[in-house]
């Protein structure tokens, strides 16, 4: 069984807003999904944090490399892409562009062997676990009326993240971290993302270990790049300062630019990303390594269904995972599939039992979202 054709789908109109400083559009180019065929028709899905534009010309690229290699060796054949090209920018847009392939070759070969990815992986540890929602943090009266919405849907643990937190001043931050732990009650994981990986972040260590004791005493679960994203020895300090958990690595990619964060101890909780650090494949191989240092692996999920699919298999099938990011409202997550992910009455997510990644894509819905 081969490759036959490697097709990008365009996801436009429903990009959620980033909060980042160059504004938002739901018309926004960042994330697409590739769709591996194989030579007797059956296909597997992957996604990909990057433009469709970038998407295309990398499976243009790589296309002497995968067309007509097996379509049943995910591994295998996505580390003989990583491989072939180290002068084509190793670790950049390729990457992210192997990752979705990589995802789609485990979806089919699951449905080649009838079998949930999870237990392609190695089996399953757990049959669901516990999404948390990932929210922008906001005015208060905002905030509030989020979190809200939030807990009523069933969530049971909320990540709000950067715009307008460490952007303004630390009394600020303050209110709206109590603002959050008020409205939620004690009951609810919350957890608190800085989104260090900014550009020109103002922010050093101090700022860091300063918030870090702030959020300590709201109960905050982790604090999520605290720093720029390449500050290592900021991390490694800050880690073993903070009395809160500290994460960090979504862009990171390739296996080995997460080692040194790993063997040196930057991290509590590791955070690669399936549709940029590789797929399933690498993410797995990282997981492990965390796993192995006793550093705990929560997949980034700021993504797509494809992703939160790939999350869910991956997070089943090591030893020790505590939760999958659940990014909401999210249109590429929530309205992408013929069968959307729901919540069980406990606010936890099955993972799916049927061959691959067992999902299927509204195929209606894929149309309208190519359209700009
Ligand atoms: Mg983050």
């Amino acid at each position: 069984m081969r490759i036959r054709e490697i097709k990008v789908h365009r996801l436009l109109g429903g990009t959620v807003d980033g909060g980042w400083p160059d504004g938002h559009e739901p018309e926004d180019d960042l994330h697409a999904l590739v769709e591996v065929i194989a030579d007797d028709g059956l296909t597997g899905i992957g996604s990909v944090f990057t433009n469709s534009a970038l998407v295309e010309a990398g499976v243009e690229t790589l296309r002497p490399l995968w067309q007509g290699e097996a379509a049943v060796e995910p591994e295998r054949v996505s580390e003989k892409l990583r491989q072939a090209c180290f002068w084509q920018g190793r670790g950049g847009t390729l990457e992210h562009v192997i990752s979705g392939i990589d995802i789609g070759l485990w979806d089919l070969f699951g449905k080649v062997c009838r079998q949930p990815v999870s237990r392609l992986l190695g089996g399953c540890y757990r049959h669901r676990i516990k999404p948390y929602a990932s929210l922008l943090f906001d005015e208060p009266d905002i905030l509030a009326a989020r979190l809200t919405r939030t807990v009523e849907r069933g969530f049971r643990a909320i990540k709000l993240g950067w715009r307008p937190f460490g952007r303004r001043n630390s009394k600020f931050d303050e209110v709206l971290v109590r603002t959050a732990r008020e409205t939620v009650g004690p009951d609810v994981d919350l957890l608190v993302d800085a989104g260090g990986s900014e550009q020109f972040w103002p922010h050093g260590y101090k700022w860091a270990l300063r918030t870090s004791q702030m959020l300590a005493d709201y109960d905050i679960g982790w604090f999520e790049e605290a720093l720029p994203p390449d500050d290592i020895e900021g991390f490694v300090r800050l880690r073993n300062a903070s009395p809160v958990p500290i994460a960090g690595g979504e862009v990171l990619t390739r296996r080995q630019a997460f080692q040194p964060w790993i063997e040196r101890g930057a991290l509590d909780i590791v955070q690669p990303d399936v549709t940029k650090c590789g797929g399933l494949s690498e993410a797995r191989r990282i997981a492990w390594l965390a796993y192995d240092h006793n550093v705990q692996f929560v997949s980034h999920g700021w993504n797509t269904a494809v992703g939160l699919a790939a999350d869910l298999h991956l997070a089943a099938a090591i030893p020790v995972a505590r939760y999958v990011e659940y990014l909401t409202p999210a249109p590429y997550i929530e309205e992408i599939l013929t069968s959307p992910f729901e919540l069980d009455a406990e606010g936890m997510l099955p993972i799916p039992q049927t061959p691959g990644l067992g999902i299927e894509l509204d195929r209606d819905a894929l149309a309208r979202f190519a359209q700009p």
